[in-house]
């Protein structure tokens, strides 16, 4: 009889920090993402999931918070697609004593959702770490291929509206990929967006 797949993680621990998986759907169908090229583990710990958790699953796969540094929303798909869940998870950990919530966005959720979301992030999120990914419009469709319209557009200003409410913001871009200018997306989030700015290294998470 064969073994059936291992089940993806909805918790899972990397260094100090947990990680939590709340979809693997996207908005995004970013060319460099590992999941389009067949590889759903991220450092050994597999993220395919087999059905969308609910609150009590994720509570139950986080068990006690409070050993880890900062937990954060960050799996192999766009956590704001599960925005109410989100919250809850998020204002339960905050309540639990959790120091640090930070939360993985590709910053498209006002977009979906047609209002302003980092509003209420407000209290429950501590830190965000939104991917810019380009320094224009034609980078970004390329690298991203987003399923809507505008999305870099509403990238940045999710990004501007975040430092309104939120203490942490930061964009990121992959430095390393094809046509990014790293310098010109630090100077696009920092000068023109208010926000700090982190070139990640592709591959790595968090
Ligand atoms: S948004 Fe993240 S998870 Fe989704 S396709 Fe892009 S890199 Fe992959």
């Amino acid at each position: 009889m064969a073994a059936s797949p291992t089940p993806g993680a909805i918790a899972y621990a990397i260094d100090a920090a947990l990680y939590l998986n709340l979809t693997n759907a996207c908005t995004l169908r970013c060319h460099f993402c590992p999941k389009h090229h067949g590889q759903w583990q991220v450092k050994g710990h597999p993220l395919e999931l087999d059905r969308a958790p609910t609150f009590a699953q994720v509570v139950a796969a986080i068990g006690d918070p409070l050993p880890f540094r900062e937990v954060v929303f960050c799996g192999l798909g766009e956590p704001t697609l599960r925005l109410p869940l989100l919250l809850d998870v998020a204002r339960w950990l905050k309540e639990a004593g959790v120091a640090r919530v930070r939360l993985n966005t590709d910053g498209l959720a006002n977009l979906i959702y047609r209002r302003d979301t980092t509003a209420e992030m407000a209290g429950w999120i501590d830190a965000l770490s939104v991917s810019l990914n380009a320094q224009d419009e034609a980078t970004y469709v390329r690298h991203c291929d987003p399923s809507r319209p505008g999305a870099y557009a509403a990238c940045k200003g999710f990004i501007r509206a975040a430092t309104d409410h939120l203490p942490e913001v930061v964009a990121t871009a992959l430095d390393g990929l094809p046509g990014v200018d790293i310098e010109q997306c630090r100077r696009i989030a920092e000068d023109e967006l208010g926000a700090r700015f982190q070139a990640r290294i592709y591959g790595q998470v968090g």
